[in-house]
């Protein structure tokens, strides 16, 4: 990559905001994904000029030719990360360099143009200024980002594309689960698998969201509420759940979560709570778990807590594991001590209510 260009953000205010009154009325209970502020920022890219044209606009429908390749190819990549208020009043994102890399990641396994970590960041933080009434003062509410960048040139070739738009919207949201983290229930695919060796199982590309629905599906189908993927070669290790990586607690206080191969995504989540409990002198094994022996172990007791982790529910517990043949039950089938604890670690951080050992929190 050429060295980091900057560029000169253009700020068109939206001239038809939504009203105050209307805005609050919108986030006494945003849910997740539904409510989306006035601007959104915006970069474009092409071969012949690099990254240009960078602005902080109305959010508007896009115009896009039905020849846009993105719509027959999907070379789509995008990232998710939360802004917050502060406990002493202030405005902060959680790791958002590790969203950039992340987003460079993504982008070179896609064969996009990787965008400068210094652009992402400043378009993040430029649209997270004009929004911050948007983010929502209740427990458990934040800004949602939605970074993403997809192929528009018109050209139905099948080569990667010579024009790309970068854009973020942003989406007030409040607590994923309404009472706080009650326990999931998952069910194990046995058909689907989510990524394969050589894949684009660790990039945060939107096709493998699509390739994941069908699972999805079947999980709600089976009474469960997410599904968890089994690897596509031996189908046997534990991979992670459609949108959360995934932890297992022992009896004897140590963690295992599966290690980065390439099929599943590095969470920042994953990331941070590795981080969090080794500081606290917990034994943390990144290695394959296969699902027998969670089997085994969650009906032996060895097993006493499993949670999922992702920035949009943060930390909550798996209680009841559902495959074709049968379901068993990790634990007590609710929260579990561990679960709860590191749980409220991170969300203290990310609050400012506790000391940020790690340097993640960004203010604005
Ligand atoms: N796995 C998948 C497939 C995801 O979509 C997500 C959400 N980005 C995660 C794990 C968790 O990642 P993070 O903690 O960075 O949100």
């Amino acid at each position: 990559m050429a060295a980091s260009p900057s560029l000169t953000f253009r700020f068109d205010p939206c001239t038809t905001p939504v009203a105050a009154g209307e805005r609050a009325a919108r986030l006494v209970d945003p849910g997740f994904g539904r409510v989306f502020t006035d601007h959104m920022a915006l970069i474009r890219y092409s071969d012949e000029k690099g990254w240009h044209d960078a602005q902080i606009t109305a959010r508007v429908p896009l115009s896009l030719d039905p020849a846009a390749s993105v719509l027959h190819y999907a070379q789509e990549i995008f990232e998710g990360m939360k802004a917050y208020h502060l406990a002493d009043g202030g405005t902060a994102l959680f790791r958002p360099e590790a969203n950039a890399r992340r987003f460079q990641d993504s982008a070179r396994r896609m064969a996009m143009p990787e965008l400068p970590e210094n652009l992402f960041l400043e378009s993040v933080e430029r649209l997270v200024a004009v929004e911050r009434d948007w983010i929502p003062e209740q427990d458990g509410g934040a800004l949602y980002l939605r970074p993403f960048m997809f192929a528009s040139e018109v050209f139905l070739g099948v080569k990667p594309s010579s024009e790309y738009l970068y854009m973020v919207i942003a989406s007030s949201v409040g607590a994923y689960f309404k009472s706080g983290a009650p326990a999931v229930s998952i069910w194990v695919s046995q058909e689907y698998t989510r990524a394969a060796p050589g894949g684009t199982g660790a990039a945060k590309c939107g096709g493998n969201y699509a390739a994941s629905l069908l699972a999805q599906k079947e999980a709600i189908a089976n009474g469960c509420d997410q599904v968890v993927f089994l690897d596509a070669v031996e189908r046997r290790w534990v991979e992670e759940l459609g949108g959360m990586n995934v932890f297992f607690v022992f009896d004897d206080g140590s963690l295992v979560t599966p290690p980065l191969t390439g099929t599943i995504l590095p969470g920042i989540t994953r990331d941070s709570i590795l981080t969090i409990a080794r500081a606290q002198g917990l034994t943390v094994r990144e290695e394959p778990y296969a699902i027998d022996q969670w089997r085994a172990d969650a009906v032996s007791g060895r097993l006493v807590e499993a949670f999922a982790c992702g920035t949009a529910a943060v930390v909550t517990p798996i209680g009841r594991v559902a495959e074709p043949a049968g379901s068993f039950t990790v634990g007590t089938g609710g929260p579990g001590q561990l679960t709860a604890s590191l749980r409220e670690q991170l969300v203290s951080i990310q609050r400012g209510q506790a000391p940020d050992p790690h340097g993640w929190m960004r203010r604005l």
